[in-house]
């Protein structure tokens, strides 16, 4: 579903990343793991149309993308940031906020596909006319997560998702995340700090470190430690010793 060859993106003298080339089969899920600044973000928001400055060949489902993105890639293609804040008008009500994606593309039937987005992702039907500094956390995310799927995309770009959320409710919305891919079939690229997130949900992880994909590895070998990179097992130790404090 998504092919990436060799992509570079550079903001002015800083180049961000540095060839990254990474397939993502339909229907599964990519992880990216790496610390801070090493540019997990920016390989999404490249993806995603929103760093136009880029080279290289990136296609979902074949086709290769154009610097600027279409409506019709939006409605295929879309991306949930960390903080819902963010993404969330604070003036607007869930309502308003899930109603505007089927305005954006000309989809009929608001009421029904409303009532049905909050079901699907848990929410009561009382938030329905709510504010986002109305809602928890994860209630906002779910918001979030309702709105990036109210025109039926295909594939998810998850921007650290849970990460603005307390541990209790990460599980939660990774769980729901789960559940929405196994029913929609939906292709997700996620990028988290958390290497256990990542092995749950990612059959396949890419570990980056200042710009490049060091290593490409499955999850059963991240899991059992079998690391080819020295980086790839620095932040395995240091995830181990997060776990354990
Ligand atoms: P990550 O998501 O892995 O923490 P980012 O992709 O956000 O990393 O950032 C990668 C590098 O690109 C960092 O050096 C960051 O400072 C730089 N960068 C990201 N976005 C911009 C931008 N809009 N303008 C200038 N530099 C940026
Ligand atoms: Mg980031």
């Amino acid at each position: 579903m998504i092919r990436i060859e060799n992509l570079h993106v550079r903001f002015g003298d800083v180049h961000a990343v540095k060839g990254v080339s990474f397939d993502v089969p339909s229907g599964s899920s990519f992880g990216m793991v790496g610390e801070s600044g090493s540019g997990k973000s920016t390989v999404l928001r490249a993806l995603s149309g929103l760093n136009p400055d880029w080279t290289g060949t990136m296609r979902v489902d074949g086709a290769a993308l154009k610097p600027k993105r279409d409506r019709a890639f939006f409605r295929r293609v879309q991306m949930v940031f960390q903080d819902p804040y963010g993404s969330l008008h604070p003036r607007q009500t869930v309502d308003r906020a899930l109603a505007e994606p089927l305005m954006v593309h000309g989809i009929g039937d608001h009421e029904q596909r409303i009532l049905r987005a909050l079901d699907e992702v848990a929410l009561p039907a009382a938030t329905r006319f709510r504010f986002p500094h109305q809602l928890s956390g994860g209630q906002r995310q779910r918001v979030a997560i309702a709105r990036a799927l109210m025109a039926e995309p295909e594939v998810l770009l998850l921007d650290e998702p849970t990460s603005a959320l307390d541990v209790s409710v990460q599980a939660e919305v990774l769980n729901l995340l789960a559940d929405l891919q196994a029913q929609r079939k939906l292709t997700y690229v996620m990028v988290t700090h958390n290497l256990a997130v990542v092995a749950h949900l990612c059959p396949m992880v890419g570990v980056m470190q200042g710009g490049q994909m060091v290593e490409q590895i499955s999850a059963v070998h991240l899991r059992s430690g079998r690391v080819n990179h020295p980086h790839t097992a620095e932040l395995r130790r240091l995830s181990t010793e997060l776990e354990e404090a």
